[in-house]
Formats: structure tokens, C-alpha cells, sequence
């Protein structure tokens, strides 16, 4: 039964101990009392039916009567057995019915030979309880001795019927019998009823508590019990709180450490001490080239498939200190490896970064480059100059046409060498935002042609076609035309140079939401494909147009210029067959809706 279940608790087993014995202790009190109130009861009816009894005998009456001979005794008898409500019997001192109130009746014989009557006949009343012949009914039986002058006359018998001593006594230990039943149930009722009380208090607990355990951390409890489970229900409540409390606490913990794992550049992985992946951020996958669910609980060397990162690992473990490794993982990635023991309570493991250091790599070349090429680009004028100023001096100077024709010279390679300087000095300008655009809204065209018409002697030099494109309708654009016009020109230059004579150069602009996009193409000698990426790099040639001359300086300067402008610049080219340079500027009034960069090429990621 589940409201017995607290009878297994200590604390219940003594209440229902005690409880059993104060029920005993009263059973036995109850019994005592109906014992002892009946043995009063009895002793009181028997001493009043003595009295009754003796006052009877002493009579004159009685003495003349039996005297006077039976007929009249048996009238006495009669009268008496009225009076008392009482069987009386008279008897001669030999113990023979002298006269009877029920005469015939049965046991009548045996009178003689009770005790109580041999008592009498002796002298002195006696009593003692009898049963009737029948065995069920019960008598107070009384025997008195009858004198006359001091001469025994013989005895009295009185049997008084103790029926309704018995029902009163019968009726009296049924009333306390269920008195003593009531108060039993009663008691019974009370204790479950609190037993009940306190298991449904304990099992709303439980089940709280089941519902925290579960993660539920609002739960509470709500109706508080009085006494000690309510102030354990308390407890608990205030458990739960500082329990949310923390959780919350730690949950915040958590989600600031996922973000700054999340958004970090680095990659980062933790590694158990037998160098499981517990835990990889979204960088180190991305440089990894795999995933988090590939990499989870594998090992390190399989999440990694690197044998040189896992080397670095691998020394960590042997060493027990930091290790570091710069690593090339494939031919566009450079990487260091960083891997730290970490000793926590719980445990030991690995912390292990991963910093992406291709982009510093690639502008650590861009610089070996630039020095490099700067170097080479002055080496060449500075070697001819030398070598004019060297011969001028030995022989030159006598022969005045040839000395003008090497100061003619001379004078073209300073131009160069200060024209490079100025594009120089320009790109580091722009590079640095020195140099303020003075954007104007304008037609595309007005920025475009004065650049083509510049150049078409060239092209009409170089024997190839050009053919341009600039509808007149194109939205405005804001510009600084001095600058686009200075990207145009050194697009189109570029074309004209490295297009062999009879080719043809392009140039179309058209509109693109809110840009408008300027192609320059040609079907010259093109760009190797990895010639292209670098080809906005600073002094950046590629090989076969070294011969061409320039500095390599256009295209960077072209980029700044775009950039500047808020555009994108990138190419496109098929070597042998020609190459596409993409510029794009923004239109002066842009188009509410759509953003431009849903408007923006698709076909290839720009190149700057
Ligand atoms: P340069 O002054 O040498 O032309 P640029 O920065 O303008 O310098 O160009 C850089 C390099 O890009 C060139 O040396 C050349 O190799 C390549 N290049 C640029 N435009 C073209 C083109 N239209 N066709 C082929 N190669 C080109």
C-alpha cells in the first residue's frame, strides 16, 4: 500500500510504535476497568440480595407459619418468592422440601446436598453461584438457617436469577469494546492521514527533484509542508536557484568562449591526452580542409592527415613542453603549428593553434619582390646612364654631335627612371589615402574617350583595330574623371602593347544596377594563369613582356585608383588568346532596392 511506504523510514517506525503501544495499554486499561466494575457490581447485588435474604427469615411471620404446617408455609413461599423475585425453597433440618415457590421444577432434589443448604443446616448463611439445570441459566444461590428459640427449624432456600446482572454486565463491555474500537480507528485514521501527508509531500519533492536532474532548472516547489519538509522543501528550492544561477553563469561562460573560438582567425583545437579531438573551432576546420563531425573524437593524425603537424604533436608528447612548427600544407597555404600540454585537474591534454600565415607570407614575397624588382628597375637606366656618362667622358666630349646624341640619351633614361619614381611615389600616395578624389557625378564617357582619342595613334601604330562601346544613355557616375581617365589609358596601353599588330582591342561599358562596368579586352599574347593573380602586385612584369618595357607599376596604381572609387578591378585572360580587364564604378544616384552587390559580375571573384 503507497501510504505505507514511510513505515519503512525510521523516523515512522518508531511514531508506529508508539502508536502500538498506547493501543495495547488501552486495550488492557479497558479491560481492567470492565473486570473490576463487574466484580463490584456482582459483589454489591450479591451483598443486597444476603441482606434481602436474612431479612426475610427473622420474620414472626415466617416462625408462625411454618409452624402452622405446609399449606401455610407454601403460601409464605409463594409470598416471599413474589416480594424478592426469587425461587425459595423451605426445607426441614434433614434437607427435605418443606415447602417451594416452583414446586416440581427440576434440581429440586439435589438442594439438600449443595453446600450453601448443608451451610444453613449447620447454622450459618452461605451463598454461591449456580448454574441452572439447563446449564445456560445462571443463580445467585442464598441459604439461611431458620431457628426457633434457639432450635433449628431447618433452612431457607433463595435462588435469585442473575439474567439481568448479566445483560447489564454484557451490555457495559460491548459499549467499551467499541469505544475502545472507535478510538482505535480513530488513531489509525489519524496517523496514515499524516503518514499519507508527509509521503505526498516527500513524493512532490522527488519528483522535483527528478525534473532538475532532467535539466528542467525552473522547477520548484510550490505548496510548502509545514515542519521540517517544508523547511527541507525550502532548502531544496534555494538549491535549485543557486544551481540556475550557476548553470546561467556558466551557460554565459560558455557562449562568450564558442564566439571567440567561432569568429577567431586561428584555429584551435583541444586534444585529450591520448590525442583525441575534443574540440575544433570552425578556423582550424577551414584549414584543415575537414569538418567538425569528420574530426570529433578521431585522432589527431586522422583529423589532421598531415604527418608534419602530427609530428609536432608527437614532439610535444615526447617533450612535454611547447613545440612549433611553420608548415606549407599545400602549395597556397602556409601555416604554424603550436602545440601546448595543458595540465588541468581532471586531467592532461594538448592545446593546439593553428595560425594562418599565408597572407603574411605572401606579402613577405610581395616585399622580397618589390626590392628585388625596384632594384632591377634602377639597376638597368642607372647601368646605361653610367655607361653613357663613362663614355661621354672618355671620348665623346670632343665630338660634339655624338656627345648631344648621348646626352639625348641620357635625358630618356632619367625621364624613365623619374617618371618610375613619380608612379611610385603616386601608388604610395594612394596607398596611404594622401591623395583626395574629387568625385564628380559625370557621364562614363566623358571620363572614357579623352583617354581612347589619346591613345588611338598608337593603336593606329600598332596596326590593330579599336573599337569602343560607351553608350551615351549610361547613368551618371561618381568620379574623379582625371584618375579613371589615368586607369583607362594605362588599360588600354597595356592592350596595345601586348597585342601583335592586326589584333583587336575592345572597350564597352554598360550599366549594372547600380554600377556601371568598363571592359577592356584584346586578342594579345594573355597571361598565364599563374601570372594572373600577381598581375596587380607593385613593379609586377610578367617575363615575355619585360621586353615591352614599363614598370609594372599601372595595374597597381589602377587598383588603388578603384578601390578608392568604392569599385572592384579584376582579369580575366586566356593565354595566346587575349585578356579581359574588368573595372567597376559607382553610379552617382544608386537605385533604391536590391544592393549592388546582387547586381555585381558573377563570373569570376575579383583580383586585387
Ligand atoms: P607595365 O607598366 O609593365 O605594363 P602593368 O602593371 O600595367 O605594368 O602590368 C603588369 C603586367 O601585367 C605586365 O607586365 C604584363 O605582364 C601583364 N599585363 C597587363 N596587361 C596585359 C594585357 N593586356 N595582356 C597581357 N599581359 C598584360
Amino acid at each position: 500500500m503507497r501510504i505505507l511506504r514511510p513505515l519503512s523510514r525510521l523516523r515512522w517506525r518508531a511514531v508506529y510504535g508508539v502508536w502500538l503501544v498506547l493501543l495495547v495499554t488501552m486495550a488492557l486499561a479497558a479491560l481492567y476497568l470492565v473486570l473490576r466494575s463487574e466484580a463490584v457490581q456482582r459483589a454489591r447485588f450479591e451483598q443486597s440480595r444476603v441482606h434481602q435474604a436474612e431479612a426475610a427469615t427473622v420474620s414472626d411471620r415466617l416462625i408462625q407459619r411454618w409452624m402452622a404446617g405446609p399449606a401455610a408455609l407454601q403460601q409464605e413461599v409463594h409470598y416471599l418468592a413474589t416480594l424478592l423475585d426469587a425461587r425459595v425453597t423451605a426445607l426441614t433440618v434433614q434437607g427435605q422440601v418443606l415447602a417451594d415457590s416452583q414446586p416440581g421444577a427440576p434440581a429440586q432434589s439435589e438442594l439438600g446436598l449443595s453446600t450453601e443448604v448443608r451451610a444453613a443446616l449447620t447454622g450459618s448463611t452461605a451463598t454461591a453461584t449456580r448454574t441452572g439445570p439447563d446449564g445456560r441459566e445462571h443463580f445467585f444461590s442464598v441459604a439461611v438457617p431458620i431457628n426457633r428459640a434457639g432450635t433449628p427449624l431447618g433452612a431457607l432456600h433463595f435462588a435469585f436469577p442473575l439474567q439481568e446482572l448479566e445483560t447489564g454486565l454484557r451490555q457495559t463491555r460491548s459499549l467499551v469494546f467499541l469505544v475502545c474500537l472507535g478510538v482505535a480507528l480513530l488513531s489509525i485514521w489519524l496517523v496514515l492521514g499524516y503518514a499519507e501527508m508527509e509521503a505526498r509531500a516527500l513524493r512532490r519533492m522527488t519528483r522535483v527533484i527528478e525534473r532538475i536532474t532532467e535539466g528542467d532548472l525552473d522547477a520548484r516547489i510550490l505548496s510548502l509542508a509545514p515542519g521540517e519538509l517544508g523547511v527541507l522543501a525550502r532548502a531544496l528550492n534555494r538549491m535549485a536557484d543557486k544551481l540556475q544561477i550557476q548553470m546561467k553563469k556558466r551557460a554565459r561562460a560558455k557562449s562568450r568562449l564558442d564566439t571567440v573560438l567561432h569568429v577567431m582567425t586561428d584555429g584551435v583545437l583541444i586534444l585529450s591526452k591520448t590525442g583525441e579531438v575534443k574540440l575544433i573551432n570552425p578556423a582550424a576546420a577551414r584549414l584543415l580542409h575537414t569538418t567538425e563531425a569528420r574530426a570529433l573524437d578521431r585522432s589527431f593524425v586522422q583529423a589532421v592527415r598531415d604527418h608534419r603537424v602530427a609530428e609536432v604533436w608527437t614532439r610535444c608528447q615526447e617533450s612535454g613542453e611547447e613545440e612549433t612548427a611553420a608548415i606549407e600544407i599545400s602549395p597556397t597555404q602556409f601555416v604554424r603549428v603550436v602545440v601546448t600540454p595543458y595540465f588541468k585537474r581532471v586531467g592532461r591534454g594538448y592545446l593546439v593553434m593553428i595560425q594562418d600565415l599565408t597572407q603574411l607570407r605572401r606579402l613577405q614575397t610581395i616585399r622580397q619582390d618589390f626590392i628585388s624588382n625596384i632594384s632591377h628597375e634602377l639597376r638597368t637606366p642607372l647601368a646605361s646612364l653610367r655607361a653613357l656618362a663613362e663614355t661621354l667622358r672618355d671620348s665623346a666630349l670632343d665630338d660634339p654631335p655624338a656627345a648631344h646624341r648621348f646626352l639625348d640619351r641620357m635625358e630618356v633614361e632619367v625621364d624613365a627612371l623619374t617618371q618610375m619614381v613619380e608612379e611610385l611615389l603616386e601608388l604610395s600616395r594612394i596607398e596611404s589615402g594622401q591623395v583626395p578624389l574629387r568625385l564628380n557625378p559625370i557621364l562614363p564617357s566623358a571620363a572614357i574617350l579623352p583617354a581612347v582619342e589619346r591613345l588611338r595613334p598608337q593603336v593606329e601604330r600598332g596596326q590593330q583595330t579599336l573599337t569602343v562601346d560607351v553608350p551615351a544613355d549610361l547613368p551618371l557616375v561618381l568620379i574623379d574623371a582625371e584618375r579613371i581617365q589615368q586607369v583607362v589609358t594605362n588599360l588600354l596601353h597595356n592592350a596595345i602593347k601586348f597585342t601583335p599588330p592586326g589584333g583587336a582591342i575592345r572597350l564597352t561599358a554598360t550599366s549594372q544596377g547600380n554600377l556601371v562596368q568598363v571592359v577592356v579586352e584584346d586578342t594579345g599574347i594573355g597571361i598565364a594563369p599563374a601570372e594572373l593573380p600577381r598581375i596587380f602586385e607593385r613593379f609586377y612584369k610578367a617575363d615575355r613582356s619585360r621586353a615591352v618595357g614599363g614598370t609594372g607599376l599601372g595595374l597597381a596604381i589602377s587598383k588603388h585608383v578603384i578601390q578608392a572609387h568604392g569599385g572592384t578591378i579584376w582579369a580575366e585572360s586566356v593565354e595566346g588568346e587575349g585578356s579581359r580587364f574588368y573595372f567597376t564604378l559607382p553610379v552617382a544616384e544608386p537605385l533604391p532596392g536590391p544592393d549592388a552587390a546582387a547586381t555585381a559580375p558573377a563570373t569570376s571573384a575579383p583580383r586585387a
